[in-house]
Protein backbone atom coordinates (compact mmCIF):
# COMPACT_ATOMS: atom_id res chain seq x y z
CA UNK A 1 0.00 0.00 0.00
CA UNK A 2 1.29 3.29 -1.23
CA UNK A 3 0.13 5.49 1.30
CA UNK A 4 2.97 7.40 3.69
CA UNK A 5 1.62 7.27 7.36
CA UNK A 6 1.21 10.85 8.77
CA UNK A 7 4.04 11.39 11.38
CA UNK A 8 4.44 11.75 14.88
CA UNK A 9 2.00 9.23 15.36
CA UNK A 10 -0.83 10.13 18.25
CA UNK A 11 -3.87 7.59 18.02
CA UNK A 12 -6.40 6.77 20.42
CA UNK A 13 -8.95 3.95 21.75
CA UNK A 14 -12.52 5.80 22.31
CA UNK A 15 -14.44 2.81 24.05
CA UNK A 16 -18.02 4.40 25.53
CA UNK A 17 -18.86 3.71 29.27
CA UNK A 18 -22.24 1.94 27.96
CA UNK A 19 -21.40 -1.92 28.97
CA UNK A 20 -17.80 -3.93 29.73
CA UNK A 21 -15.38 -4.08 26.87
CA UNK A 22 -16.21 -6.23 24.55
CA UNK A 23 -13.65 -8.24 22.61
CA UNK A 24 -13.39 -6.86 19.45
CA UNK A 25 -13.16 -3.24 21.16
CA UNK A 26 -9.93 -4.73 23.08
CA UNK A 27 -8.73 -5.85 19.67
CA UNK A 28 -8.97 -2.14 18.01
CA UNK A 29 -7.87 -0.77 21.49
CA UNK A 30 -4.70 -3.50 20.95
CA UNK A 31 -3.82 -2.73 17.51
CA UNK A 32 -4.09 1.30 17.97
CA UNK A 33 -1.66 0.26 20.70
CA UNK A 34 0.76 -1.97 18.68
CA UNK A 35 0.47 1.14 15.67
CA UNK A 36 1.49 3.46 18.19
CA UNK A 37 4.32 1.84 19.32
CA UNK A 38 5.80 0.51 15.89
CA UNK A 39 5.87 4.01 15.14
CA UNK A 40 7.28 5.75 17.87
CA UNK A 41 4.04 7.37 18.38
CA UNK A 42 1.34 8.12 20.97
CA UNK A 43 -1.46 5.73 22.34
CA UNK A 44 -4.52 7.72 24.23
CA UNK A 45 -7.62 7.28 25.44
CA UNK A 46 -11.02 9.09 25.39
CA UNK A 47 -13.86 7.61 27.01
CA UNK A 48 -16.97 8.63 25.22
CA UNK A 49 -19.51 9.24 28.05
CA UNK A 50 -21.90 11.61 26.39
CA UNK A 51 -24.90 9.26 26.70
CA UNK A 52 -25.55 10.27 29.88
CA UNK A 53 -28.50 7.66 30.04
CA UNK A 54 -26.46 4.70 29.14
CA UNK A 55 -23.12 5.75 30.46
CA UNK A 56 -22.02 4.34 33.50
CA UNK A 57 -18.89 4.83 36.03
CA UNK A 58 -18.89 1.15 36.86
CA UNK A 59 -18.44 0.51 32.76
CA UNK A 60 -15.49 2.97 33.02
CA UNK A 61 -14.13 1.36 36.27
CA UNK A 62 -14.20 -2.17 34.24
CA UNK A 63 -12.54 -0.56 31.13
CA UNK A 64 -9.65 0.74 32.64
CA UNK A 65 -9.12 -2.55 34.71
CA UNK A 66 -9.26 -4.35 31.51
CA UNK A 67 -6.73 -2.41 29.78
CA UNK A 68 -4.88 -2.57 32.95
CA UNK A 69 -4.61 -6.39 33.15
CA UNK A 70 -3.15 -6.28 29.94
CA UNK A 71 -0.62 -3.65 30.31
CA UNK A 72 -2.45 -0.79 27.72
CA UNK A 73 -1.91 2.31 29.73
CA UNK A 74 -2.32 5.63 27.57
CA UNK A 75 0.29 7.95 27.06
CA UNK A 76 -0.98 11.30 28.40
CA UNK A 77 -4.11 11.91 30.16
CA UNK A 78 -7.39 10.03 29.55
CA UNK A 79 -10.10 12.49 28.17
CA UNK A 80 -13.71 12.61 29.68
CA UNK A 81 -15.84 13.44 26.08
CA UNK A 82 -18.58 14.53 29.19
CA UNK A 83 -16.32 17.21 30.13
CA UNK A 84 -15.55 19.09 26.93
CA UNK A 85 -19.48 19.97 26.46
CA UNK A 86 -18.66 24.23 26.50
CA UNK A 87 -16.10 23.26 23.80
CA UNK A 88 -18.55 21.42 21.94
CA UNK A 89 -21.31 24.15 22.11
CA UNK A 90 -18.36 26.16 20.75
CA UNK A 91 -17.29 24.92 17.75
CA UNK A 92 -20.87 24.60 16.98
CA UNK A 93 -21.09 27.87 16.77
CA UNK A 94 -18.37 28.53 14.98
CA UNK A 95 -20.16 26.54 12.52
CA UNK A 96 -23.29 28.13 12.48
CA UNK A 97 -21.09 31.38 12.50
CA UNK A 98 -19.42 30.50 9.46
CA UNK A 99 -22.49 29.25 7.13
CA UNK A 100 -21.29 25.38 7.12
CA UNK A 101 -24.61 24.72 9.59
CA UNK A 102 -27.92 25.84 10.10
CA UNK A 103 -30.70 25.52 12.12
CA UNK A 104 -33.88 23.56 10.87
CA UNK A 105 -37.18 23.99 12.59
CA UNK A 106 -38.70 20.74 10.41
CA UNK A 107 -40.77 18.29 12.22
CA UNK A 108 -40.02 14.67 12.06
CA UNK A 109 -43.03 13.95 10.47
CA UNK A 110 -42.44 17.17 7.81
CA UNK A 111 -39.43 15.63 6.85
CA UNK A 112 -40.50 12.29 6.23
CA UNK A 113 -43.61 13.39 4.05
CA UNK A 114 -41.44 15.69 2.03
CA UNK A 115 -38.87 12.81 1.42
CA UNK A 116 -38.91 11.17 -1.54
CA UNK A 117 -36.23 8.47 -1.08
CA UNK A 118 -36.87 4.75 -0.21
CA UNK A 119 -34.18 3.77 1.31
CA UNK A 120 -33.62 6.42 3.76
CA UNK A 121 -35.30 9.92 5.09
CA UNK A 122 -33.15 12.76 3.72
CA UNK A 123 -33.39 15.98 4.45
CA UNK A 124 -34.33 17.92 1.77
CA UNK A 125 -32.31 21.17 3.15
CA UNK A 126 -35.52 22.92 3.12
CA UNK A 127 -33.95 25.53 6.11
CA UNK A 128 -31.17 26.49 4.57
CA UNK A 129 -32.97 29.52 3.06
CA UNK A 130 -35.25 29.74 6.18
CA UNK A 131 -35.24 32.56 8.44
CA UNK A 132 -32.37 31.77 11.03
CA UNK A 133 -33.70 33.77 13.92
CA UNK A 134 -37.12 32.17 14.81
CA UNK A 135 -37.68 31.19 18.34
CA UNK A 136 -39.29 27.56 17.15
CA UNK A 137 -36.94 24.28 18.26
CA UNK A 138 -34.53 23.81 16.03
CA UNK A 139 -31.81 21.56 15.15
CA UNK A 140 -28.87 22.33 13.85
CA UNK A 141 -28.25 20.74 10.00
CA UNK A 142 -24.37 20.48 8.54
CA UNK A 143 -24.69 22.18 5.72
CA UNK A 144 -23.30 19.80 2.59
CA UNK A 145 -20.83 21.40 0.41
CA UNK A 146 -21.53 21.22 -3.27
CA UNK A 147 -19.10 18.68 -4.18
CA UNK A 148 -19.90 14.94 -6.05
CA UNK A 149 -18.23 12.82 -3.61
CA UNK A 150 -16.02 11.96 -0.30
CA UNK A 151 -13.28 10.09 -0.84
CA UNK A 152 -10.01 8.56 1.59
CA UNK A 153 -7.60 6.44 1.93
CA UNK A 154 -8.94 3.82 4.37
CA UNK A 155 -4.98 1.95 5.53
CA UNK A 156 -6.60 -1.46 5.32
CA UNK A 157 -9.37 -1.13 2.64
CA UNK A 158 -7.76 1.47 -0.32
CA UNK A 159 -10.00 4.18 -1.62
CA UNK A 160 -12.99 4.41 -0.75
CA UNK A 161 -15.47 7.11 -2.48
CA UNK A 162 -19.02 8.07 -1.56
CA UNK A 163 -21.48 9.99 -3.68
CA UNK A 164 -22.53 13.03 -1.89
CA UNK A 165 -25.88 11.94 -2.83
CA UNK A 166 -26.14 9.32 -0.59
CA UNK A 167 -25.69 11.85 2.12
CA UNK A 168 -28.06 14.48 3.65
CA UNK A 169 -27.53 17.66 6.05
CA UNK A 170 -26.90 15.46 8.77
CA UNK A 171 -27.78 16.84 12.52
CA UNK A 172 -24.93 17.89 14.81
CA UNK A 173 -26.72 19.29 16.95
CA UNK A 174 -29.72 17.85 18.82
CA UNK A 175 -33.14 19.76 19.76
CA UNK A 176 -31.68 20.00 23.61
CA UNK A 177 -29.08 21.14 22.52
CA UNK A 178 -26.61 18.30 22.76
CA UNK A 179 -23.78 17.96 20.02
CA UNK A 180 -24.02 14.68 17.61
CA UNK A 181 -21.74 11.55 17.89
CA UNK A 182 -19.88 12.12 14.65
CA UNK A 183 -19.39 16.06 15.63
CA UNK A 184 -18.23 15.45 19.24
CA UNK A 185 -15.85 12.65 17.64
CA UNK A 186 -14.27 15.57 15.45
CA UNK A 187 -13.45 17.78 17.82
CA UNK A 188 -12.18 15.46 20.40
CA UNK A 189 -10.08 14.07 17.85
CA UNK A 190 -8.84 17.66 16.29
CA UNK A 191 -8.27 18.32 19.90
CA UNK A 192 -6.05 15.35 20.98
CA UNK A 193 -4.41 15.98 17.63
CA UNK A 194 -4.90 12.68 16.19
CA UNK A 195 -3.25 11.46 13.10
CA UNK A 196 -4.62 7.72 12.35
CA UNK A 197 -8.13 6.80 13.15
CA UNK A 198 -8.04 3.38 14.01
CA UNK A 199 -11.48 1.50 14.41
CA UNK A 200 -14.30 -1.22 13.67
CA UNK A 201 -15.25 -1.44 9.87
CA UNK A 202 -19.02 -0.60 11.76
CA UNK A 203 -17.40 2.74 11.88
CA UNK A 204 -17.44 3.01 7.88
CA UNK A 205 -20.33 4.75 7.39
CA UNK A 206 -19.35 7.86 9.83
CA UNK A 207 -16.14 8.96 8.18
CA UNK A 208 -17.46 11.05 5.26
CA UNK A 209 -19.45 13.04 7.38
CA UNK A 210 -16.28 13.50 9.54
CA UNK A 211 -14.36 14.20 6.87
CA UNK A 212 -16.60 17.05 5.60
CA UNK A 213 -16.58 18.54 9.04
CA UNK A 214 -12.84 18.40 9.25
CA UNK A 215 -12.77 19.90 5.84
CA UNK A 216 -15.60 22.67 7.37
CA UNK A 217 -13.83 23.40 10.42
CA UNK A 218 -10.27 24.04 8.76
CA UNK A 219 -8.83 20.89 10.72
CA UNK A 220 -6.19 18.64 9.44
CA UNK A 221 -8.06 15.40 7.99
CA UNK A 222 -6.34 12.16 9.72
CA UNK A 223 -6.01 9.03 8.03
CA UNK A 224 -8.57 6.13 8.46
CA UNK A 225 -8.04 2.65 9.06
CA UNK A 226 -11.50 0.09 9.65
CA UNK A 227 -10.64 -2.80 11.31
CA UNK A 228 -13.26 -5.92 9.97
CA UNK A 229 -15.31 -7.19 12.79
CA UNK A 230 -14.98 -9.97 14.60
CA UNK A 231 -17.35 -13.17 13.52
CA UNK A 232 -19.06 -15.91 15.68
CA UNK A 233 -19.06 -19.62 14.53
CA UNK A 234 -22.39 -19.07 12.72
CA UNK A 235 -20.78 -15.91 10.97
CA UNK A 236 -22.34 -13.18 12.46
CA UNK A 237 -20.84 -10.78 14.56
CA UNK A 238 -19.86 -11.91 17.56
CA UNK A 239 -22.39 -12.15 20.39
CA UNK A 240 -22.95 -13.30 23.48
CA UNK A 241 -24.73 -16.66 22.02
CA UNK A 242 -21.04 -17.22 21.21
CA UNK A 243 -19.56 -17.20 24.67
CA UNK A 244 -18.07 -14.30 26.51
CA UNK A 245 -17.95 -11.37 24.64
CA UNK A 246 -16.26 -9.06 27.12
CA UNK A 247 -12.35 -8.93 27.67
CA UNK A 248 -12.30 -8.88 31.23
CA UNK A 249 -14.44 -12.14 31.26
CA UNK A 250 -11.78 -13.92 29.73
CA UNK A 251 -9.49 -13.02 32.77
CA UNK A 252 -11.89 -14.76 35.27
CA UNK A 253 -11.77 -17.88 32.85
CA UNK A 254 -8.01 -18.29 33.31
CA UNK A 255 -6.60 -17.09 30.38
CA UNK A 256 -2.93 -15.19 30.57
CA UNK A 257 -3.16 -11.37 29.69
CA UNK A 258 -0.72 -12.08 26.47
CA UNK A 259 -1.87 -15.41 25.57
CA UNK A 260 -4.98 -13.19 24.65
CA UNK A 261 -3.18 -10.36 22.89
CA UNK A 262 -1.27 -12.99 21.12
CA UNK A 263 -4.54 -14.86 19.82
CA UNK A 264 -6.57 -10.95 19.41
CA UNK A 265 -3.87 -10.00 17.11
CA UNK A 266 -3.63 -13.14 15.34
CA UNK A 267 -6.84 -12.73 14.68
CA UNK A 268 -7.18 -10.41 11.66
CA UNK A 269 -3.22 -9.80 11.36
CA UNK A 270 -0.70 -12.24 9.86
CA UNK A 271 3.03 -12.08 10.10
CA UNK A 272 3.99 -15.15 7.68
CA UNK A 273 3.26 -18.44 9.49
CA UNK A 274 4.23 -17.33 12.97
CA UNK A 275 1.42 -18.32 15.99
CA UNK A 276 3.49 -17.02 18.97
CA UNK A 277 4.82 -13.30 19.56
CA UNK A 278 6.00 -11.52 22.40
CA UNK A 279 5.30 -8.62 22.88
CA UNK A 280 8.17 -6.55 21.70
CA UNK A 281 7.73 -9.19 18.76
CA UNK A 282 4.36 -7.86 18.44
CA UNK A 283 5.43 -4.09 18.26
CA UNK A 284 8.18 -4.83 15.97
CA UNK A 285 6.31 -6.49 13.33
CA UNK A 286 2.57 -5.41 13.67
CA UNK A 287 1.19 -2.75 10.51
CA UNK A 288 -2.24 -1.88 9.75
CA UNK A 289 -1.21 -3.15 5.85
CA UNK A 290 -0.87 -6.91 7.23
CA UNK A 291 -4.43 -6.80 8.73
CA UNK A 292 -6.90 -8.80 6.61
CA UNK A 293 -9.99 -7.16 4.97
CA UNK A 294 -12.44 -10.06 5.83
CA UNK A 295 -13.94 -10.60 9.21
CA UNK A 296 -12.42 -13.24 11.30
CA UNK A 297 -13.83 -15.97 13.54
CA UNK A 298 -13.48 -16.62 16.51
CA UNK A 299 -12.17 -19.92 17.67
CA UNK A 300 -11.78 -21.10 21.37
CA UNK A 301 -10.09 -24.13 20.61
CA UNK A 302 -6.79 -21.94 19.08
CA UNK A 303 -7.08 -19.73 22.09
CA UNK A 304 -6.78 -22.07 24.66
CA UNK A 305 -4.18 -24.11 22.58
CA UNK A 306 -2.13 -20.66 23.12
CA UNK A 307 -2.79 -20.22 26.17
CA UNK A 308 -1.58 -23.43 27.39
CA UNK A 309 1.34 -22.53 25.29
CA UNK A 310 1.75 -19.02 27.60
CA UNK A 311 1.04 -21.03 30.55
CA UNK A 312 3.84 -23.78 30.03
CA UNK A 313 6.05 -20.75 29.68
CA UNK A 314 5.81 -20.01 32.84
CA UNK A 315 7.43 -21.30 36.05
CA UNK A 316 5.12 -22.98 38.27
CA UNK A 317 5.97 -19.99 41.08
CA UNK A 318 4.96 -17.60 38.20
CA UNK A 319 1.45 -19.23 38.12
CA UNK A 320 1.09 -19.37 40.94
CA UNK A 321 2.07 -15.84 42.14
CA UNK A 322 -0.63 -14.48 39.17
CA UNK A 323 -3.34 -16.80 40.36
CA UNK A 324 -3.05 -15.59 44.15
CA UNK A 325 -2.92 -11.50 42.37
CA UNK A 326 -5.77 -11.84 39.66
CA UNK A 327 -7.65 -15.04 39.96
CA UNK A 328 -8.29 -16.68 43.00
CA UNK A 329 -6.03 -15.32 46.37
CA UNK A 330 -7.25 -17.96 48.47
CA UNK A 331 -5.86 -21.08 45.91
CA UNK A 332 -2.64 -21.60 47.93
CA UNK A 333 -4.17 -21.10 51.17
CA UNK A 334 -6.77 -23.87 50.31
CA UNK A 335 -3.95 -26.46 49.17
CA UNK A 336 -3.10 -26.60 53.52
CA UNK A 337 -0.25 -29.02 54.44
CA UNK A 338 1.85 -28.72 51.14
CA UNK A 339 5.24 -26.67 51.06
CA UNK A 340 5.71 -24.09 48.60
CA UNK A 341 7.32 -26.65 46.63
CA UNK A 342 4.68 -29.31 46.96
CA UNK A 343 2.26 -26.44 45.48
CA UNK A 344 4.54 -25.90 42.74
CA UNK A 345 5.45 -29.85 42.32
CA UNK A 346 2.05 -30.06 42.13
CA UNK A 347 1.64 -27.44 39.04
CA UNK A 348 4.40 -28.60 37.13
CA UNK A 349 2.31 -31.88 36.87
CA UNK A 350 -0.65 -30.46 35.96
CA UNK A 351 0.44 -27.24 33.72
CA UNK A 352 1.60 -29.70 30.74
CA UNK A 353 -1.90 -30.76 30.11
CA UNK A 354 -4.23 -27.35 30.95
CA UNK A 355 -5.31 -24.89 28.78
CA UNK A 356 -6.66 -22.48 31.47
CA UNK A 357 -5.49 -21.75 34.82
CA UNK A 358 -9.41 -22.09 35.92
CA UNK A 359 -8.58 -25.77 34.60
CA UNK A 360 -5.43 -26.03 36.51
CA UNK A 361 -6.70 -24.71 39.76
CA UNK A 362 -9.28 -27.38 39.69
CA UNK A 363 -7.34 -29.67 38.85
CA UNK A 364 -4.63 -29.74 40.98
CA UNK A 365 -7.54 -28.79 44.32
CA UNK A 366 -8.62 -32.33 43.08
CA UNK A 367 -5.32 -33.85 43.57
CA UNK A 368 -4.99 -32.19 46.82
CA UNK A 369 -8.12 -32.68 48.07
CA UNK A 370 -8.66 -36.38 47.11
CA UNK A 371 -11.59 -37.63 45.11
CA UNK A 372 -15.24 -37.34 46.06
CA UNK A 373 -16.79 -39.53 43.47
CA UNK A 374 -15.22 -41.91 40.68
CA UNK A 375 -15.73 -41.45 37.11
CA UNK A 376 -18.43 -44.57 36.65
CA UNK A 377 -16.73 -45.02 33.43
CA UNK A 378 -13.89 -45.75 34.52
CA UNK A 379 -14.47 -47.91 37.49
CA UNK A 380 -16.21 -49.87 34.33
CA UNK A 381 -13.30 -50.37 32.42
CA UNK A 382 -10.39 -50.75 34.73
CA UNK A 383 -11.91 -52.47 37.72
CA UNK A 384 -12.95 -55.91 37.91
CA UNK A 385 -13.80 -58.51 40.63
CA UNK A 386 -10.18 -59.20 41.41
CA UNK A 387 -9.29 -55.43 41.72
CA UNK A 388 -10.09 -55.42 45.67
CA UNK A 389 -7.61 -58.28 45.93
CA UNK A 390 -5.17 -56.52 43.54
CA UNK A 391 -4.93 -53.40 45.71
CA UNK A 392 -5.03 -54.91 48.97
CA UNK A 393 -1.49 -56.96 47.83
CA UNK A 394 -0.50 -53.34 46.67
CA UNK A 395 -1.21 -52.01 49.96
CA UNK A 396 0.62 -54.85 51.68
CA UNK A 397 3.75 -54.21 49.57
CA UNK A 398 3.91 -50.59 50.21
CA UNK A 399 3.43 -50.86 54.13
CA UNK A 400 6.15 -53.30 53.86
CA UNK A 401 8.85 -52.47 51.49
CA UNK A 402 8.27 -48.51 51.79
CA UNK A 403 9.64 -47.72 48.20
CA UNK A 404 10.38 -43.85 48.87
CA UNK A 405 11.66 -43.03 45.16
CA UNK A 406 9.73 -42.60 41.86
CA UNK A 407 11.72 -45.43 40.74
CA UNK A 408 11.86 -47.53 43.41
CA UNK A 409 8.31 -47.81 43.32
CA UNK A 410 7.99 -48.04 40.07
CA UNK A 411 9.76 -50.86 40.04
CA UNK A 412 8.25 -52.87 43.07
CA UNK A 413 4.43 -52.26 41.22
CA UNK A 414 6.14 -53.40 38.63
CA UNK A 415 7.23 -56.73 40.09
CA UNK A 416 4.26 -57.13 41.95
CA UNK A 417 1.70 -56.98 39.06
CA UNK A 418 4.28 -60.25 37.15
CA UNK A 419 3.49 -61.78 40.60
CA UNK A 420 0.05 -61.48 40.09
CA UNK A 421 0.53 -62.40 36.54
CA UNK A 422 -1.48 -58.97 35.43
CA UNK A 423 -0.69 -56.70 32.97
CA UNK A 424 0.79 -53.30 34.75
CA UNK A 425 -2.41 -50.97 33.67
CA UNK A 426 -4.40 -53.41 35.70
CA UNK A 427 -3.07 -51.80 38.67
CA UNK A 428 -1.67 -48.47 37.35
CA UNK A 429 -5.01 -47.17 36.35
CA UNK A 430 -6.67 -48.57 39.40
CA UNK A 431 -4.03 -46.06 41.33
CA UNK A 432 -4.59 -43.54 39.74
CA UNK A 433 -8.41 -43.80 40.28
CA UNK A 434 -7.70 -44.21 43.57
CA UNK A 435 -5.57 -40.57 43.36
CA UNK A 436 -7.75 -38.56 41.68
CA UNK A 437 -11.18 -39.87 40.95
CA UNK A 438 -10.44 -40.76 36.94
CA UNK A 439 -8.07 -42.51 34.86
CA UNK A 440 -7.08 -39.32 32.50
CA UNK A 441 -4.48 -37.56 35.01
CA UNK A 442 -0.03 -36.60 34.64
CA UNK A 443 2.22 -40.11 36.14
CA UNK A 444 0.59 -42.02 38.48
CA UNK A 445 4.16 -42.50 40.43
CA UNK A 446 4.82 -38.80 40.12
CA UNK A 447 1.35 -37.99 41.77
CA UNK A 448 1.87 -41.10 44.35
CA UNK A 449 5.24 -39.60 45.67
CA UNK A 450 3.53 -35.68 46.25
CA UNK A 451 0.42 -36.81 47.90
CA UNK A 452 2.66 -38.72 50.26
CA UNK A 453 2.53 -42.65 51.04
CA UNK A 454 -0.05 -42.20 53.80
CA UNK A 455 -2.32 -40.04 51.68
CA UNK A 456 -2.00 -42.54 49.00
CA UNK A 457 -2.64 -45.31 51.22
CA UNK A 458 -5.64 -43.50 52.45
CA UNK A 459 -6.70 -42.78 49.15
CA UNK A 460 -6.41 -46.71 48.16
CA UNK A 461 -8.41 -47.81 51.21
CA UNK A 462 -11.21 -45.92 50.42
CA UNK A 463 -11.38 -47.15 46.35
CA UNK A 464 -10.80 -50.91 47.59
CA UNK A 465 -13.84 -50.63 49.91
CA UNK A 466 -16.23 -48.84 47.81
CA UNK A 467 -15.54 -51.90 44.92
CA UNK A 468 -17.52 -55.17 45.10
ZN1 LIG B 1 -35.82 22.17 8.21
Amino acid sequence: MGTDIISPVRVRFAPSPTGHLHIGSFRTALFNWLFARHHGGTFLLRIEDTDLERSKSEYTDSIMAALEWVDLQPDETVMIQSERLQEHKRVLQELLSSGNAYKCFCTQDEIAERSNNSTFISYDGLCRTADQSQSAPYVVRFKLPEIDSVSFDDLIRGTITVPIGQLDDFIIARTDGTPTYNFVVVVDDAAMKITQVIRGEDHISNTPKQILLYQALGYRVPQFAHIPLILGPSGERLSKRDGATSALAYKELGYLPDALVNYLVRLGWAHGNQEIFSREQLVEFFTLDAVGKKGSIFDIEKLNWINGMYIREHSSKELLDYIAKELDAEFAQRLSGWSDAQKEAAIDLYKERAHTLIELVKEVTLFHDGPQTYQESDIQKWTDTSTKEYINALIAMIENEKPDTIDALKGAVKSLTKTLGIKFVALAQPMRIALIGSSAGPGVFEMFELVGREKAIERLKRLRDTLQ
